[in-house]
């Protein structure tokens, strides 16, 4: 720094002797007049020096404070800063001298200089830029340039203060997070890809660079982020993704996919025991379709295929295209490796049904071949081999056929695979009958009520016992139209033994658990009443105590619309399952029926004996009517008589029987 003094009424000017080392003047170049002072000033900063001293000198500024360049000695310019003021003034105002001290600022012009481009260049760049404080607590935001803005949508006002995390919204579970706070707690530089969202929600792919800031001791004062949208970039590797690992004209998944479901499959499966099916499906004729209809038709078929395979497995099964006409099914978790050949032969039947295509209907078939995993491959390449092979026999066996991989699995399957097709047929052909246990009163010895029992009248095998059919008609859904035919028919002989005068009498239908789940049950409970016209009052309906407890809470309001329109409810076969007493007691139950296996003990069997009291105790108190089955000898029925069972239904009275052979007791 140094001092001035300026003569302004004869321009002469004087410095102190640290003028001249400032800028590398001798002596005898320092100039001695405002005019050779001049001649050294940067020719664009004259004009606004001289304005600034000629208002200072008018009186409109305090002081004169300017900063302007001057010619150094090597070339180039330096920056001075100059503050000065008028210390005399002539009588008439007139400023006369003047002094002040000159500053050289040109090493902070550089530096300032540096610093505004720096920011022009933040500000002016297409990545988005964050500045993070690393030492205030949660590292909030202290600067974002405008291409955050652009970027993500929020203002500046809106996210200084805050920590980075808002932009991953509630998508907190990203592994490149993981890595991110790692660096960040080590100082580190890091690159991460993440998911963040804008302001209104939409995702964005962020490649993220952060790094650390330190000051001279090396503490890490700041982290700097920069933001690149790699959307489009993301976007287009997905789609890669996706078409490795899709197949491009159904849109299921293609083989490299499901091996990879496989793999994971058979390491899931090893671990938690359960098993899972392999079908292996090949269209039946689908070359002739091709040829004869056009491959755009062929295209359109497969796309039905597919749609069709889809709509029979659960969401969670994976459905795929291996090429050409043939297609997998993974079938994960399987509780019963059977059920397989339920939902292979299920595929077989939707694949039956006509496909319109190219304005003509198309029948197609497949042939099916089926794997158990683990068990008949470790790995996805063995268990596709496996079942491709299977498929070949199925084919060779007959095509819309299904063949299982292991032998004794495959015999099991035909097995039941027939009994399916027969009992179908048996439906269809009216071939089932019904039989009629009657029920009656321990102290009256009247008769209240017939359970109607089907039978199978087989060629060949003479009548056979539903234990042997209801089980397979219960997996595969036939029991839906089965159970509804043998309600129908009951209703039918009820309305019979009405109008010859029966009229306290009942008919009860047993009713089985996927019947029970049906969502039209009490409508077509209606409506078979409706139809045969038969009161409500005379019917009975039986379920089992696993369906009454398997979804209580549905459960009672079914049960409370079929009693509130009249139809008695019984509980079958009580004690074999796990009843809940607070859902028994709010269900309108009417009955009780002891399980026979109870029953059979009686007496002497101190097990059975204290069970079937303590039933019979618990149906007083919740006062239903207790019914004791399988009753065959005159001691059992002395037992219940005791014990004060109200009814029995067995062989001591009466074995089920065809409702003609039931009118004598029935009349009697
Ligand atoms: P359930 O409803 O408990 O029927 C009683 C079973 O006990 C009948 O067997 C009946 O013949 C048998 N039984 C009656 N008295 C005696 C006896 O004194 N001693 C012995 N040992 N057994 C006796 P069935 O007719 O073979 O029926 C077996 C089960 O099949 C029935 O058990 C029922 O759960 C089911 N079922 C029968 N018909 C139908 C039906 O139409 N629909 C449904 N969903 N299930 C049915
Ligand atoms: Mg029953
Ligand atoms: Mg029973």
């Amino acid at each position: 720094m140094c001092v001035w003094e300026y003569d302004i009424v004869s321009g002469a000017l004087s410095f102190s002797r640290e003028f001249g080392p400032m800028f590398g003047y001798a002596e005898s170049e320092i100039p001695g007049r405002i005019d050779a002072w001049e001649a050294l000033v940067h020719p664009e900063d004259v004009g606004r020096s001289r304005t600034m001293m000629a208002r200072h000198f008018r009186g409109d500024s305090e002081a004169l404070d300017i900063e302007y360049r001057v010619r150094m000695k090597g070339g180039g310019w330096g920056w001075l800063h100059t503050v000065g003021r008028v210390n005399s003034r002539d009588a008439r105002g007139r400023a006369v001298r003047m002094s002040g001290t000159h500053r050289d600022v040109t090493g902070m012009r550089q530096t300032g200089e540096r610093l505004r481009l720096r920011e022009l260049a933040i500000e002016a760049a297409t990545n988005a830029i964050i500045l993070v404080d690393a030492q205030a607590p949660d590292r909030p935001i202290v600067h974002v340039n405008r291409a955050f803005q652009a970027m993500t949508g929020y203002p500046t006002e809106e996210v200084i203060g805050r920590n980075c995390r808002f932009l991953q919204g509630d998508d907190r579970e990203q592994p490149d997070l993981v890595r991110l706070r790692d660096a960040i707690t080590r100082g580190a530089e890091a690159t991460v890809l993440l998911r963040n969202y804008r302001k209104d929600g939409t995702l964005f792919w962020n490649s993220l660079r952060v790094s650390p800031v330190r000051n001279e001791a090396g503490t890490v004062t700041h982290f700097v982020g920069i933001q690149t949208d790699v959307t489009e970039l993301k976007t287009y590797q997905l789609e890669l993704e996706h078409r490795a690992n899709y197949d491009g004209l159904t849109g299921l998944a293609n083989k490299n996919l499901l091996t990879d479901r496989l793999e994971h499959a058979s390491t899931v499966a090893q671990r938690s025991g359960r098993r899972f099916g392999l079908l292996y499906l090949d269209l039946d004729r689908f070359k002739l379709v091709n040829e004869s209809l056009g491959h755009n038709n062929g295209d359109s078929m497969l796309k039905c295929v597919a749609a069709r395979l889809k709509a029979a497995v659960r969401e969670a099964d994976t459905v795929a295209r291996l090429g050409g006409d043939e297609f997998a099914v993974l079938l994960h978790e399987l509780d019963n490796p059977a059920a397989v050949s339920s939902i292979a032969q299920k595929i077989l039947r939707t694949l039956e049904e006509p496909l319109d295509i190219g304005n003509q209907q198309v029948f197609s078939s497949a042939s099916i071949g089926i794997c158990i995993g683990p068990d008949d491959g470790a790995d996805a390449d063995t268990l596709l081999k496996n079942a491709d092979a299977a498929m070949y026999r199925a084919k060779g066996s007959g095509r819309n056929q299904l063949c299982f991989y292991t032998e004794d699995l495959n015999a099991n399957a035909l097995d039941r695979l027939r009994l399916d097709a027969d009992l179908r047929h048996a439906l269809a052909t009216e071939a089932f009958e019904l039989h009629y246990q009657p029920r009656v009163s321990l102290t009256t010895g009247a008769i209240t009520s017939v359970e109607a029992l089907i039978r199978w009248r087989q060629p060949g095998h003479g009548l056979v016992s539903p234990a042997s059919f209801i089980p397979l008609a219960e997996e595969t859904g036939l029991i839906v139209p089965m159970g509804a035919w043998v309600l129908r028919t009951a209703c039918r002989q009820m309305r019979v033994w009405r109008d010859a005068g029966l009229r306290d009498l009942r008919v009860a239908v047993n009713l089985s658990p996927r019947q029970f789940r049906q969502p039209d049950l009490i409508r077509m409970i209606a409506g078979i009443l409706d139809d045969e016209g038969l009161e409500a009052a005379y019917l009975e309906l039986e379920i089992t105590e696993g369906v009454a407890m398997h979804d209580p809470v549905n459960n009672q309001k079914v049960l409370e619309d079929l009693s509130g329109r009249g139809i008695a409810l019984a509980i079958d076969d009580f004690g074999t399952g796990y009843s809940s007493l607070a859902y028994l007691k709010r269900f309108p139950i009417d009955y009780l029926k002891i399980d026979q296996s109870f029953v059979r003990g009686l007496p002497g069997d101190e097990d059975d004996e204290n069970i079937v009291r303590s039933i019979i105790a618990l149906a007083k108190t919740l006062k239903l009517t207790v019914i004791a089955e399988g009753v065959e000898t005159e001691a059992q029925r002395e037992f219940l008589r005791r014990y004060e069972c109200d009814e029995m239904q067995g062989y001591l009275f009466s074995k089920p029987r065809p409702a003609a052979e039931l009118s004598e007791l029935l009349f009697a």
